[in-house]
């Protein structure tokens, strides 16, 4: 039977202490016990269902990370104060001192300037490599390499991982396989295609506000477990913890991600094939131009589409300037980093979120500088928001008109 993520969502329910439709906000730091044994027994991790101390667990936390495994069908999960919060412990936790990365070249800056320029202070190594070419990829793992590393659509260049044939190597050569989902909630679930940690900034999508940052690590018991043990756990010494308030938050935008998700992946659709047949270079997922596209299709949950993220390409950064400046001015969105809005976001990712990343390599994976990366927001009339992106396009020559 197809994997139903959203109903996995809907038919866990929650109640607040006084009937409440909504869980009760935790809202202390710390706890207390009636007996100093279960206190002992718990900082052992030995007393299931009682909290020591909100770094290491909280019951708004606790509720956010189950609804978020019941999505990614996966044991459990335990949330973050940010994607990278989430992103850095996973790769702390399963790799130590002389151990390898195999890691996508086209990932989040943050996590590439986190494997490029952070881990070798660790002695953790990484080799970036184009995910889409299988056999590059098992070209690079090595008698030291532990985790094989990617995002399931990627950020900026939307290259789509097949999750299901790097599964495949992960466990031919006992690897891990960590997947960040972040520009594909509800579309792709990467766990049933046999990945063994999901991760997500829940800033993006999930939460789908821009109001605040968040993250989210989904996987075994024993590994969530790992995280958070208060000897050795990266999640718990490394202190990246979500505040109950936040939890509790986002567990309310989650109730509402598939209908977002749908009208985010109706709209892009809709743009991206306007911008095609106009002739300009245009990425999608969901576009049968698109190199990795039957590897989405492959990869589906039908219902939610292909996702709200597009690039464009106009020639060059002076264009993208002007014309992302133009849109701004006749509120079709807003020139910001970032994605997952009502609004539609747009920014040129060679100078913004992958500037981390140096030019040279920008150009050989090619992130070329007129690249305008959207993330396309809830319009409810996308004809009007096309028709005046139309405009704007013929005004600075990028359309012959
Ligand atoms: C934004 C983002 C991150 C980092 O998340 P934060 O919440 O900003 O820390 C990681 N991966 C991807 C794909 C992202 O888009």
């Amino acid at each position: 039977m197809a994997f139903k993520p959203a109903n996995n969502i809907q038919d866990l329910q929650y109640f607040g202490e006084f009937g409440g439709v909504n869980p009760s906000i935790s809202d202390s730091s710390t706890y207390t016990f009636l007996s100093a044994k279960t206190m002992f027994d718990t900082f052992e991790g030995n007393a299931d269902g009682c909290y020591l101390y909100s770094r290491h667990s909280s019951p708004s936390n606790l509720y956010l990370g189950e609804a978020l495994a019941a999505m990614e069908g996966t044991e459990t999960a335990t949330v973050t104060a940010s994607g990278m919060g989430a992103i850095t412990p996973v790769i702390m936790q399963l790799c130590g001192a002389g151990d390898h990365v195999v890691s996508s070249r086209t990932i989040y800056g943050g996590t590439y300037a986190f494997l490029k320029n952070f881990a070798p202070k660790l002695n953790i190594q990484t080799t970036f490599v184009d995910i889409t070419k299988i056999e590059v990829v098992e070209a690079a793992i090595t008698k030291n390499t532990k985790v094989l590393y990617c995002e399931t659509v990627s950020n900026p260049l939307l290259e789509v991982a097949d999750i299901k044939a790097l599964a495949e190597l992960a466990k031919k050569h006992q690897l891990q396989l960590v997947v960040d989902n972040t520009f594909s909630p509800l579309s792709v679930s990467p766990a049933k295609l046999g990945a063994h940690v999901v991760i997500h900034s829940l800033t993006k999508f999930i939460n789908g506000s821009s109001d605040t940052v968040g993250g989210v690590i989904c996987g075994t018991q024993e590994l969530i477990d790992n995280l958070r043990n208060v000897n050795d756990g990266a999640c718990m010494l490394l202190g990246s913890t979500m505040d109950s308030l936040r939890a509790a938050s986002i567990l309310k935008n989650l109730r509402t991600l598939h209908i977002r998700m749908q009208q985010h992946s109706k709209n892009a659709m809709f743009l991206a094939e306007k911008f095609e047949s106009d002739g300009i270079k245009t990425v999608y997922p969901g576009l049968a131009s698109h190199p990795s596209h039957n590897t989405f299709k492959s990869m589906i949950n039908e219902q939610y589409g292909f996702g709200g993220m597009l690039t464009i390409d106009v020639g060059s950064l002076d264009k993208a300037n002007a014309l992302m400046e133009m849109m701004q001015e006749k509120n079709l969105g807003y020139l910001a980093v970032s994605l997952g809005f009502y609004k539609t976001l747009f920014s040129a990712p060679g100078t913004s979120t992958s500037s981390e990343i140096p030019e040279e390599e920008q150009k050989e994976m090619g992130l070329s500088s007129g690249l305008i990366r959207f993330s396309i927001g809830l319009d409810a009339d996308i004809e009007r928001t096309y028709s005046i992106m139309r405009q704007c396009m013929e005004a600075l020559n990028i359309l012959s008109a």
